[in-house]
């Protein structure tokens, strides 16, 4: 049966591209996906630094309708995942229902008619009775506040916005930053450049990553069975599951142990007391290379832990008053992780603007519908991150699918999430988030707004996830 709901995804990532195909699956065609890059793949479009890969192993962080017996190696590179989101866009049929370079400035819920208005590209007015929001939460890459930074007069740019046109051979480069991208990227680009600085506020947990390519008689056989790359896929989600919830206190030990085996590749002592960590593992989001710590027996390589006091024209000055000369400053201090739906200039009913509506900081049900916006659904909004991100969309595209087929079933035009619902799960989440002893260790500033509340992470497995979005239930939901 074609549905004649007028449908609206924004963002073009595995989240807009999982929608999509889902869409067309159950006979929706009045739909199109706006994004505002040039290109699909979403995080796998924006960061192309060198070495950016997937920390999650591919046969799981990849579509369970598509999956990919080509996989080159375990965690595979930027590229590869672009290519494999390109290639589903391609193989379903999207690309008619694609319309890129489309930013979406402002959505707003009409109550008198029902439908969203949304404000896209140049002032043009679109009109949706159902808004995907498919944004991300890494779609804000964050400048730190250094005084001076403005004033440089070299090169300068965010890891997660390279700069294709700057050549860095030979040039005298600094690193602010030390977590997962700086951990990718340093190895690759210290062969190439001149000096390179690293400015570390805090170290983090490196464990050692197993990712031999596979072998052609590997891909051959994955190739010519897919019941062994659905048993490949199964085994690596039976590994991670019981280890998102980060309460198993031997594991734990036994990362910590993995990462200080690790570091012992680092020749200076001096260093790699400075690499140790000085938190739990866990209390941070855990990394992995075998690349990382050898970088630093590199003669053109030099850890830096004082704090950065002034950027001026051409140096970078710390503390102790060292003031080192560079050519090149690469960003690499992450995202702005907490704003999900606020980062939309979003009003529902009754004319509530979403940063009203969340105040005291984001939150949702099942981290897919807010109170007082009807007919929106976010994917990877508040406390949906853990786990393979892919995995954790396909619940909520297969709830949002369900939500659809039952407001056609019922004649529907609207459905709101109940407050006293919407309450009642925070509650019992926040309990759960409590309760993870290794995020209460106060490190993990990303997680937290102001009022330190976790907003982005989910406490629980990804089976979980997977059991509480499997039924969706309308009385759950005001309706009209
Ligand atoms: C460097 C890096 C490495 C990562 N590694 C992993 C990993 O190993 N495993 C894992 O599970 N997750 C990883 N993640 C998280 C990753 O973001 C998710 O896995 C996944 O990409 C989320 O998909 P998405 O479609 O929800 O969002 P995104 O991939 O972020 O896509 C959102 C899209 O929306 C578009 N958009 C945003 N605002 C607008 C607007 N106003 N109008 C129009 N378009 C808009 C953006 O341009 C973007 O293309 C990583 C993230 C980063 C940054």
């Amino acid at each position: 049966m074609k549905s004649a709901r007028r449908i609206v995804i924004i963002g073009a990532g595995p989240g807009g591209i999982c929608t999509g195909v889902r869409l067309l699956e159950a006979g929706h065609d009045d739909f199109v996906i706006l994004e505002q890059a040039p290109g699909i793949g979403g995080t796998w479009w924006h960061n192309r630094y060198p070495g950016a890969e997937c920390d999650v192993k591919s046969h799981l962080y990849s579509f369970s309708f598509a999956p990919n017996p080509a996989w080159s190696r375990p965690y595979a590179r930027q590229p590869e995942i672009k290519t494999y989101l390109e290639a589903c866009v391609e193989r379903f049929g999207l690309a008619a229902h694609l319309r890129l370079n489309t930013q979406v400035h402002a959505v707003r819920w009409d109550d008198d008619r029902r439908v969203w208005l949304l404000r896209v590209g140049d002032g043009e007015e679109l009109e949706a009775d159902v808004v995907v929001s498919a944004i991300g939460m890494f779609g804000a890459p964050v400048a730190p506040d250094i005084p001076g930074l403005d004033r440089f007069a070299g090169t300068l740019f965010h890891s997660a916005r390279w700069n294709d046109d700057h050549d860095l051979t030979g040039d005298a480069v600094a690193v602010i930053g030390s977590a997962a991208s700086a951990v990718q990227l340093l190895p690759e680009i210290a062969p190439t450049v001149g000096q390179l600085y690293v400015y570390q506020r805090s170290a983090n947990w490196v464990t050692p990553k197993e990712d031999t390519p596979f072998s052609a008689e590997q891909l051959d056989a994955l190739g010519d069975d897919p019941d062994a790359v659905d048993a490949l896929r199964n085994e690596i989600f039976r590994t991670m599951d019981p280890n998102l919830t980060f309460d198993d206190v031997p594991r734990r030990a036994l990362a910590e142990a993995a990462g200080r085996s690790n570091l012992e590749v680092v020749e200076d002592p001096e260093v790699r007391r400075k690499l140790t960590p000085n938190m739990p593992f866990g209390c941070k989001r855990p990394l992995s290379s075998n690349l990382y710590y050898p970088t630093f027996n590199r003669p053109n390589v030099e850890l830096v832990t004082e704090p950065i006091t002034e950027i001026t024209e051409d140096a970078i000055v710390t503390d102790d008053g060292q003031a080192r000369r560079v050519d090149t400053i690469i960003l690499a201090t992450g995202f702005a992780t907490t704003k999900f739906l606020g980062a939309l200039d979003v009003t529902g009913r009754d004319g509530v603007h979403i940063d009203d509506a969340w105040a005291d900081g984001p939150q949702a049900y099942l981290g897919i519908t807010t109170t007082g916006f009807p007919n929106l659904f976010m994917l990877y909004g508040p406390n949906t991150n853990n786990g393979s991100i892919i995995y954790m969309i396909e619940c909520q595209v297969d709830y949002v699918m369900q939500l659809l087929a039952r407001m056609d079933e019922h004649d529907l035009s609207w459905i709101d999430v109940r407050r006293d619902v919407m309450d009642e799960y925070n509650t019992a989440l926040q309990g759960d988030l409590a309760g993870v002893d290794v995020w209460q260790a106060g490190c993990n500033t990303y997680y937290r707004v102001a009022s330190g509340r976790i907003v982005t992470q989910w406490p629980n497995s990804m089976s979980e996830y997977r059991a509480r979005t499997e039924q969706a239930d309308l009385d759950a939901f005001e309706t009209a």
